[in-house]
């Protein structure tokens, strides 16, 4: 059978894959987006976007689903639950291959985003879901009045530790630095917080408990020494992994594994972009993502029209 061929391809329905293909559409080009599990990727279970977008829903899945609801009236075909698992150069462009099916575009946009770092300490495993958690928005709420341990100095630990104080009764917030790398407004918001207790110069070594999470171990680096601390939910927010491995090893990356771009955001293969969180050097929010898809989509409907 011959393969279905696109103008573009977009990988990844979120928020960065999701506008790029919007406005490739509305610039005329056939577009389709492929995406491996439900759209929205990270921003999904982020109630309220801070900062919020402008002119745009704040919630992230409502952001996204407008996003989805207006690709759809633009005809960009969506393949929901269908992973790109590789890349190949040909002739006229890619062939993209999905499992067993493989499409064809001219253009290829890697809007793959990343995944959470894990810790990586015994128990971490073990606990997923039974205590060990990934979303503050979707599981705060089963916290009320409990202790939770959240790990990390960025944004995200912060802005998610913020959200776990409206629900827990206490949430200790364990960095392995001497001070948060967040950004000043949301490091100046824990001085309000009298439920977020700033642990620093700590890691946690491991994840304890019996048939739930009981307990993190403590490691205090400036005095070598450890402790267990009581617990019932551990939230990590150490980083973030970009998904780049479905990419051919010609695709130029960082130590990271983040895709290596110019400034409008076109890789080391020609006909290939990558843009929002896959990318190297990412700003890291939605309006960076929203800016990269604007950008990239423009350089790619000036070269197909
Ligand atoms: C906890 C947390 C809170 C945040 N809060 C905010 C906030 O309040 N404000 C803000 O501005 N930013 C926030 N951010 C950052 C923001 O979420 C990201 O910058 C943005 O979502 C990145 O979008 P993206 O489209 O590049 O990647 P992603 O959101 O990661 O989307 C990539 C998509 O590609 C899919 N995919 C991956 N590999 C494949 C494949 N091989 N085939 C098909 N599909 C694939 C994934 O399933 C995913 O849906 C937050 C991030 C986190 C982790």
């Amino acid at each position: 059978m011959e393969a279905q061929t696109f103008d573009l391809i977009v990988v990844g329905e979120g928020v960065a894959g999701l506008h790029c293909a919007r406005r490739a559409a509305e610039r005329g080009l056939r577009t389709a987006t492929f995406e491996r599990a439900v759209f929205g990727g990270l921003i999904l279970n982020v109630n309220e976007l801070d900062p919020p977008p402008a002119n745009a829903p704040h919630s992230g899945a409502e952001l996204a689903s407008a996003i989805v609801e207006a690709n759809a009236e633009l005809d960009v075909e969506s393949h929901p639950d269908e992973t790109v698992t590789g890349l190949r150069a040909t002739a006229s462009g890619f062939d993209v291959i999905a499992g067993d099916s493989t499409y064809h575009a001219r253009y290829v946009v890697a809007a793959s985003g990343a995944r959470r770092r894990m810790l990586g300490v015994p128990g971490e495993e073990a606990f997923a879901g039974r205590g060990v958690s990934q979303c503050a928005d979707c599981d705060g709420p089963m916290y009320g009045n409990a202790d939770v341990v959240v790990i990390g100095g960025g944004d995200s630990a912060l802005q998610e530790a913020l959200v776990l104080a409206r629900y827990c009764k206490t949430v200790h917030l364990v960095h392995r630095r001497g001070k948060y790398r967040a950004q000043g407004r949301f490091v100046d918001r824990l001085a309000g917080e009298p439920r977020i207790r700033p642990i620093l110069d700590s890691e946690v070594r491991a994840v304890v408990g019996e048939t739930g999470v009981a307990a993190v171990t403590l490691l205090d680096r400036s005095r070598d020494a450890t402790r267990e601390l009581p617990c019932t939910g551990v939230f990590a927010y150490v980083g973030l992994v970009p998904n780049s491995e479905w990419l051919p090893a010609e695709v130029r990356r960082d130590n990271e594994g983040g895709v290596v771009t110019d400034g409008s955001f076109a890789t080391s293969v020609p006909g290939l972009w990558a843009i929002g969180a896959v990318r190297s050097g990412y700003g890291g929010t939605v309006a960076h993502a929203l800016d990269e898809a604007e950008r990239a989509s423009l350089a790619i409907a000036a070269l197909a029209t």
